[in-house]
């Protein structure tokens, strides 16, 4: 194989309760890369649309992934990559991610299927660090391991997979207004109270069930979130009336997606999803900021090949 296309999908992480341990993929919203062995033995991002971003090998997460693999493999052929952006990075929908986790999962075609699952995702959470400082992993295991995800470990790394419900869908709004990283870290309190914590485990453990169990109205009532949405809903404009309007319209829940400023809603049937769509947007038609709402399906398989 000298060559491939593939589509990575956008990632909701924390889903509410789960703050940095569950994510989730979205099926019809994502990236479309290509990938293209080189004798030149260099990576090289050759194309990128829809966003701006940069070039280099060492700052473009997907290159920095992709020259780390083919090195460790002792590689023999360099690799040039294309990008297509199909939503804005900074989203809070995991575009780096879907970057990394694309190249992590092309790269290891290209080498026969070299690597594990795991492995790749190691190689992906570099490209993490390489965006935003750290090696977070909820974004690039949901992207690669598709459906939901609970990272339950770091040490050692253990990812478990959540079966996803056939009728769950989403619906996302993306405010257009950037929030910094650092201010949305900042914000949280560096401890919480006893009580506060067995009521967000208590959600996990229903949300975990609720999705096992396609007990969608479970789902719903555990799509609280008690430790990190009071603090961070205040860099979201009209997140309160977002969130009234999912719920007064039918929405199972819904919460502030990764750091924001996206919003999610998690809904039974396509029909709901574009319902909750027509909601948000009546929140935010008259208000000045630029924004893009999205409906989709869960991802079941995350990364796939596309036709050549
Ligand atoms: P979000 O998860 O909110 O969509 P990210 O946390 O993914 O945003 O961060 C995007 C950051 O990563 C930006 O600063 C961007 O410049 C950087 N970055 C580097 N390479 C890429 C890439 N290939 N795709 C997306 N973002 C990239």
């Amino acid at each position: 194989m000298d060559q491939l296309q593939i589509f990575s999908p956008a990632t909701v992480a924390n889903v509410s309760c789960g703050y940095d341990a569950m994510a989730f993929a979205l099926e019809s919203l994502g990236d479309e890369m290509t990938f293209r062995k080189n004798d030149l033995g260099k990576t090289r991002i050759v194309k990128i649309e829809g966003a701006d971003l940069p070039f280099e090998s060492n700052k473009n997460v997907a290159a920095a992934v992709a020259k780390r693999m083919l090195q460790d493999a002792g590689a023999n052929f360099g690799v040039d990559i294309e990008i297509v952006k199909k939503y804005k990075p900074g989203s809070g929908l995991g575009s780096s991610a879907a970057s990394g986790a694309g190249a992590a999962f092309a790269i290891n075609q290209l080498l026969n299927n070299r690597y594990t699952k795991l492995e790749q995702l190691k190689y992906a959470m570099f490209g993490e660090e390489v965006a935003c400082g750290s090696q977070i992993a909820d974004n690039v295991a949901a992207a690669l391991y598709g459906g939901f995800v609970l990272i339950r470990s770091y040490e050692p790394l253990d990812i478990v997979s959540i079966p996803t419900p056939s009728q769950l869908f989403v619906t996302v709004i993306h405010p257009q207004i950037e929030i910094k990283t650092e201010d949305a870290r900042n914000i949280l309190p560096k401890e919480i109270p006893m009580k506060t914590a067995i009521s967000q485990w208590a959600n996990v453990g229903g949300l975990i069930a609720g999705l096992h169990s396609s007990d969608y109205d479970l789902i719903g009532r555990s799509l609280t979130d008690h430790v990190v949405e009071p603090y961070r809903k205040k860099f979201i404009p009209h997140f309160d009336a977002l969130k009234r309007a999912a719920l007064d319209h039918g929405a199972l829940g819904a919460g502030i997606s990764g750091s924001g400023p996206s919003v999610f809603a998690l809904v039974k049937g396509a029909e709901m999803a574009e319902k909750i769509a027509a909601a948000f947007n009546e929140v935010y038609k008259d208000s000045a900021i630029d924004y893009r709402i999205y409906t989709s399906g869960i991802a079941k398989t995350g990364i796939t090949l596309s036709n050549e």
